[in-house]
């Protein structure tokens, strides 16, 4: 039996990981298998994670994480968690070909996947001019003329955002009109670097070793059209991962794991959520990797907590010992 199983490697797990070895509790962290690493393998330069004022290229980041979670004795496996029951006081995990993990709790940080507009290019020119996210990223493109696909109040944001560094933004969206909330979309239309570009799809991504230019189709005529810009912003939503604890743990009307106010608590108990998973707004590693150690000391003190009741109840003292465990 396990005291801390974790599921996920990205900042929100690896922190989880280093808070929790270094209590004693000597995690296994579930890593995926072709995933490992979380969302910053598939990044270039990180220039805004504390601790590196050079900048640090994002898988070169979570080797670091991964060294330091193990330094202290989290056992890394690489591989998918395929079910879980998280139910009873015993956690049960099974994975794709490692065998079935049992925990006295678990933590679930699988983090979110950005929509993708699926693309033969979008992966080849992911950080190389295609990004998902404008608060990482935008700095990279200073007066530079960009696009935004999306029509949602995050498209907006992202756009209005791009503004302060891009001499130009180009919205794109394939309708004549926005889902955006009035408020973001009047922002965007009286910004004078944002223009958009209505009935249009993007179609094809150029450029060699960096990102060139857009193929866009008109969706009336079905006309085709070549538009040079230096980068493009995806923002057409973002799926958390939590198709595996449907209808185990509650979740947010946004679709992401619901906690317990500023603690990684779900409503099971024993079981914490960390990371991009539970993060509708702020989605960046150094979120994701505090959260982690929210979830971390959260299992710690659930675990003290559970060791006391399980003394308590030896002593006859069982009314005790279970308003010690709600409370944990
Ligand atoms: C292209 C890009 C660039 C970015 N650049 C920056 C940046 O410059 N600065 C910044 O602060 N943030 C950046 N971000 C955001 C940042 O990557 C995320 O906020 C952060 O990675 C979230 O961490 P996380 O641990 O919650 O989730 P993730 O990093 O997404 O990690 C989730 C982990 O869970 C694993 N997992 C999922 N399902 C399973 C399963 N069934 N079994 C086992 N494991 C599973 C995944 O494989 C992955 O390892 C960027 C994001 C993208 C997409």
């Amino acid at each position: 039996m396990r005291n801390v199983i974790i599921i996920g490697s990205g900042p929100a797990g690896y922190t989880a990981a280093i808070y929790a070895a270094r209590a004693g509790l000597e995690p296994v962290l579930l890593a995926s298998s072709v995933e490992a690493g979380g969302e910053l393998m598939n990044t270039t330069e990180i220039e805004n994670f504390p601790g590196f004022p050079d900048g640090i290229m994002g898988p070169d980041l979570m080797a670091k994480f991964q060294e330091q979670a193990e330094r202290f004795g989290t056992e890394v496996i690489l591989d998918d968690v395929t079910e879980l029951d998280l139910r009873g006081e015993t956690k049960t995990v099974k994975t794709g070909y490692s065998g079935d993990f049992e925990g006295r709790t678990v933590i679930f940080a699988t983090g979110s996947a950005y929509r993708k507009l699926g693309l033969g290019d979008e992966d080849r020119l992911s950080g190389r001019g295609v990004s998902w996210c404008a608060t990482c990223d935008g700095f990279f493109f200073k007066g530079k003329e960009i696009a935004v696909v999306g029509g949602g109040d995050s498209a907006m944001e992202e756009a209005t955002f791009l503004t302060r560094f891009a001499s130009k933004v180009y919205v794109i969206h394939r309708r004549d009109s926005l889902k955006a909330s009035k408020i973001m979309q009047d922002r965007a239309f009286a910004n004078e670097k944002i223009e958009f570009v209505w009935n249009s799809e993007v179609v094809g991504i150029t450029g060699e070793g960096a990102v060139d230019g857009l193929t866009l189709r008109d969706t009336i005529d079905g006309s085709e059209r070549h538009l040079a810009i230096g980068g493009l912003f995806v923002a057409i939503g973002n799926d958390p991962r939590t198709h595996l604890v449907h209808g185990q743990l509650d979740l947010t009307d946004e679709g992401t794991i619901a906690v317990e106010g500023r603690s990684s608590r779900t409503n099971l108990p024993g079981v914490f959520a960390a990371g991009d998973v539970i993060d509708p707004h702020y989605r960046q590693a150094i979120t994701a990797a505090g959260s982690g150690t929210v979830a971390a000391l959260d299992a710690e003190h659930y675990l003290s907590a559970l060791d006391d009741a399980e003394k308590l109840d030896e002593e006859g003292e069982t009314a005790e010992a279970e308003a010690l465990i709600a409370s944990a």
